[in-house]
């Protein structure tokens, strides 16, 4: 059975210090041999393992053709955002995982995610064509992946959509969360550009729930609403020490790294550069967190996780590139203590072993009596995300013990005629559960007025 051909990467030594994207993509040579690796499997498996359907047979077999763009327009029909996917989907336990050649070995899965990726950066649409216009007003309340594709199926399905955004930045956890070496920021705006030409309007710096009421908006005529505000309050870890100068939580440490700029001297919010970096959590935000600190010239980067490689929930290749950067893993290690008296200067940690699995399918840690300390100027907490709560001041609706909205089989939440997804509903989760929900809520709001 043929390998898998990889895409080329930026060398180890030239990450430390740039934040250019790490995964360089496929050339058009590289993607038809990929492409031609397919089986194009009678029924294919892998399409039951993607979100949203994408039909993965028939966009490879365009690429193997060298008809890019109605690769592109394949993907289209199930995915708005394929170059944004291509890049940070868990391909490895979706669409990938049910590929038959990575039966015998996952390594063997044909490359799902770098073609949708290839096709998304050089594929081009044709012009869409709104062909009868609605006059439903939708307000749209978070503008993450969720939003965007919730606002992408309608306007073009001609309702006048209408975005909220908190932030004076579009894009979610894509924009303020995934660091430029994973998801360079051109292609969200490129995303917003298409948008906007679908004549979606984008209402930035509006805290719904804050600056405007759902209440309120409904006096302004609009008819439907969709919340797509996030998970981004930041859990902590409730241990001593957590409040030192040097403590950080990772949403906050990503936000100013991506969203403003710290790490560029011409921007006024300054970052201060830390020796000894300790990022306590295993998934994709802890991995982000370590590896944007390596670019900030941390000498030693260690993540530790309580449990081992294997349970990690970060991404395979965030793992693998990790490890090629020099981040150090202190894996079975659970933190008790920050250490120090007004800033950081150690991190005690007990030593664990793995236990039975938990309700969560993982193996379960259990403590060994065994202790270290790790040195450590900054320690970034990275152990979960929870609902952001500030659409829920003036409003009432029902929400679960984690303060997520509760919603029906359409996302159909207690409010009438509001319906809520992505991270906001399922608690942190990913980029294509959220847009897969954001369709779903388009194609039940479109059927109403059908
Ligand atoms: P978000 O992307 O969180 O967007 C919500 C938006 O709503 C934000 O822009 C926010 O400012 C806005 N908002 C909030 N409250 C209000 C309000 N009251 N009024 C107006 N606007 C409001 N997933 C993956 O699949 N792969 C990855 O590699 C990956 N890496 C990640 C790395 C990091 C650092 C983080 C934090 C998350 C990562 N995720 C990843 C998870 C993924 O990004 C989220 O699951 C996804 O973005 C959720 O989308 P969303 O649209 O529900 O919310
Ligand atoms: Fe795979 Fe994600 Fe693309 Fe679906 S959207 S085919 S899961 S990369
Ligand atoms: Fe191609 Fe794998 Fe899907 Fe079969 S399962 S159609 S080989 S990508």
């Amino acid at each position: 059975m043929s390998k898998r051909n990889s895409t080329k990467v930026l060398e180890d030594n030239l990450r430390s210090s740039t934040f250019a994207e790490v995964d360089l993509g496929y050339d058009l040579k590289n993607a038809i041999l990929e492409a031609k690796r397919c089986l194009a499997c009678k029924i294919a498996p892998c399409e039951q393992g993607c979100p949203v359907k994408v039909k993965i047979k028939d966009f490879i077999s365009e690429i193997k053709n060298g008809n890019i763009d109605l690769a592109l327009e394949k993907i289209n029909e199930d995915n708005i955002l394929p170059a944004i996917c291509g890049r940070v989907c868990p391909q490895e336990t979706q669409c990938e995982k049910t590929c038959v050649l990575g039966i015998k070995n996952p390594e063997n899965a044909i490359n799902i995610g770098k073609l949708e990726r290839f096709a998304g950066d050089y594929g081009k649409l044709k012009e869409e064509t709104i062909i009868s216009k609605k006059e439903i007003k939708v307000a749209i309340i978070g503008s993450g992946p969720a939003g965007m594709t919730c606002a992408g199926v309608l306007a073009k399905k001609g309702f006048e959509v209408t975005v909220f955004e908190a932030l004076h930045e579009v894009g979610g956890v894509l924009t303020y969360g995934i660091p430029e070496f994973r998801l360079p920021k051109k292609l969200i705006v490129t995303e917003w550009e298409k948008l906007t030409k679908l004549g979606v309007k984008l209402e930035k710096n509006v805290i719904v729930g804050k600056t405007i009421t759902i209440k309120e908006l409904e006096g302004k005529g609009f008819k439907e609403f969709f919340v797509a505000t996030g998970a981004g309050l930041p859990k902590a870890l409730n241990i001593k020490g957590e409040n030192l100068t040097g403590v950080y939580y990772a949403n906050g440490f990503l936000t100013r790294i991506n969203l403003m700029k710290a790490y560029r001297s011409e921007y006024h919010t300054p970052y201060k550069i830390y020796k000894h970096v300790v990022v306590i959590g295993g998934g994709n935000v802890a991995l982000d967190a370590a590896r944007t600190a390596k670019r900030l010239s941390a000498e030693t980067v260690t993540i530790v996780y309580r449990r081992s490689k294997k349970e990690m929930p970060a991404r395979l290749e965030e793992i693998r590139h990790a490890e090629e950067e020099g981040i150090q893993f202190n894996l079975l290690t659970n933190p008790k203590e920050i250490k120090g008296t007004d800033k950081v200067e150690s991190l005690y940690c007990e030593r664990m072993i793995l236990g039975e699995a938990d309700q969560t399918g993982r193996a379960s840690f259990l403590p060994t009596g065994e202790f270290i300390d790790i040195k450590a100027d900054m320690v970034i907490i990275a152990v979960g995300q929870s609902a952001n709560p500030s659409f829920f001041n003036n409003i009432e609706i029902e929400r679960n013990k984690y303060g997520n909205i509760i919603v029906d089989d359409n996302k159909l939440s207690s409010y009438p005629n509001l319906y809520a997804g992505g991270d906001i509903v399922t608690g942190a989760s990913t980029v294509i559960e959220a847009m897969a929900h954001g369709k779903l809520v388009a194609e039940v709001i479109n059927k109403k007025y059908q």
